[in-house]
């Protein structure tokens, strides 16, 4: 921060001569629009015996900023909140159908006669807590959104097939959650097979880090059967026993803050938005701010087809009153009064496109150094493709054997093959730079890592690989050509 004389003057309720004398005698020769450094503010003052008071401005327009701490809040008013669970795990191993099993075992109790309706989440009751499930199940989804900034979910169910075993996808479920650091808990899933093979899940669930309580380790393994619904009360049981460790907490009381689930233009209704009130109550009737577009609620619909009026935390409701379509991972803000909402809403409509250009800047080798010498990275994170599972392993040991004074090389996620779109929006919301040996991206991981800005380096040779990182690391990169 700094201020002209003539505005220090002001502030200090003097004449400008009086101060320009007094830096004179300070050894500072000064002119009425000269600015003034923080020391030479607070030299003046001193000499008037007045404090200088940090300006804490807060820009209306940063929607985060609402979604920090409140000191000022009143504990009184804080409560416990529902847990907010993805379900993840390779494909054809039964997320769809335990998410419908959840649903159609437990929504029902209490609520006869509603009709389940698709919003994108749901609420399930287990013994007089709720539980909330995004219904989509699946890591991308989940990532895509954390890149956008939302930070939703609560509790991770990894799902693995009994008679399959860890698979790729399962591997990259795995590290988007632990990028994401969410806990995880595991459902051994199609225990009615034959061929199911709980103990052989157990052992290479291990050699990734989810170590079963049983054999020492923390994570919960709950063996299930999605088709028959054997062992889903236990599994729900323990998510509400992780929760109660995570203890989450929320104030209803306060203005509503929270992240868009999905959105689309409905032809009747207009913008239609899933929203999940993570923190506050929205109500019908509020001013609303949405990622980049505003309005009023106009009406909200539950994942039962209701209409209702409110919506607590962890709570998922659609709305109508929205002016555009805001997009999945969008935080929204409710505001006091229309206008300010309002002003609020077009100031950020209108620097839409110019904050996408100049998005926080994610890292690249390029510009790891100058993102170290701000002191903004203590870590460098890394996603390692290669061709082969053992060239992997052997360049994920040479990269961590990197030392580089104040910051560590951290790989996040590994795997064989071709560079994926999933490991570019892991890269994009973890701000990693991708490395890929002897393989390529395929043609969305290229489109995504453009759009994103993900910078992916491909080598040949492991040792050009380490020593590009180190030349990095230490802002001796050659430029490239
Ligand atoms: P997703 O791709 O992970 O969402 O998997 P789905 O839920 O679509 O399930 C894939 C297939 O596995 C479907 O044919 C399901 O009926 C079947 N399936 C899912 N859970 C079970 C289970 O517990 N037991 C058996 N036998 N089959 C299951």
């Amino acid at each position: 921060e700094s201020l002209s004389v003539g505005e220090l003057a002001k502030k200090l309720g003097r004449e400008p001569s009086e101060i320009i004398k007094k830096l004179f005698m300070l050894g500072v020769m000064a002119t009425i629009n000269q600015e003034l450094d923080q020391d030479a503010i607070e030299l003046i003052c001193a000499d008037y015996g007045v404090e200088v008071e940090e300006e804490v401005r807060i820009d209306a327009t940063d929607l985060d900023t609402y979604f920090e701490e409140d000191e000022n809040e009143n504990t009184a008013d804080i409560k416990e909140r529902p847990p907010v669970v993805t379900i993840m795990g390779h494909v054809d191993h039964g997320k769809t159908t335990l998410l419908d099993s959840i649903r159609n075992t437990k929504v029902t109790e209490g609520e006869a006669g509603g009709i389940t309706q698709h919003i994108g989440a749901y609420q399930v009751v287990v013994q007089g807590k709720k539980i909330t499930f995004l219904d989509t199940p699946g890591h991308a989804a989940f990532t895509t959104m954390r890149a956008r900034g939302a930070k939703i979910t609560d509790l991770t169910i990894l799902v693995v097939a009994a008679d399959d075993g860890v698979m790729p996808q399962t591997i990259e479920a795995i590290n988007h959650a632990k990028a994401a650091e969410v806990p995880i808990i595991v459902a051994v899933n199609k225990m009615d097979k034959q061929t199911a093979n709980p103990d052989r899940v157990m052992q290479e669930l291990t050699e990734h880090g989810l170590v079963p309580e049983a054999w020492g380790g923390d994570t919960i393994f709950v063996p299930i059967s999605a088709l028959s619904g054997e062992g889903i009360d236990q599994l729900l049981e323990m998510i509400l026993l992780v929760s109660e460790v995570g203890e989450l907490k929320a104030n209803p009381k306060r203005h509503a803050i929270g992240s868009v689930i999905e959105a689309q233009l409905d032809k009747g209704r207009g913008s239609v938005a899933t929203l999940l009130v993570q923190n506050g109550t929205l109500n019908v009737g509020d001013p609303i701010v949405v990622g980049h577009t505003y309005g009023r609620v106009r009406a909200m619909v539950n994942d039962l087809g209701r209409r209702v009026k409110s919506a607590g935390p962890s709570t998922p409701v659609e709305i109508t009153g929205l002016n555009e379509v805001p997009q999945a991972g969008d935080r929204f803000v409710v505001f006091e009064d229309e206008k300010t909402a309002r002003q609020v809403g077009e100031a950020r409509e209108s620097t839409a496109i110019q904050e996408m250009r100049t998005e926080k800047q994610r890292v690249t080798l390029d510009n790891l150094f100058e993102q170290m010498k701000q002191g903004d990275m203590k870590e460098l994170n890394l996603i390692v493709k290669a061709d082969v599972q053992g060239t992997v392993e052997a360049m994920a040991a040479s990269l961590m054997k990197i030392d580089v004074e104040g910051v560590n090389v951290k790989i996040i996620h590994t795997g064989a093959g071709a560079i994926t779109e999933s490991d570019i929006s892991l890269a994009a919301a973890s701000n990693a730079i991708v490395i890929g040996f002897n393989v390529r991206p395929d043609v969305n991981a290229k489109r995504a890592a453009e759009a994103e800005g993900v910078d992916i380096r491909l080598h040949r040779i492991i040792y050009k690989v380490i020593e590009e990182i180190e030349a990095a690391m230490k802002g001796m990169l050659d430029p490239e050509y």
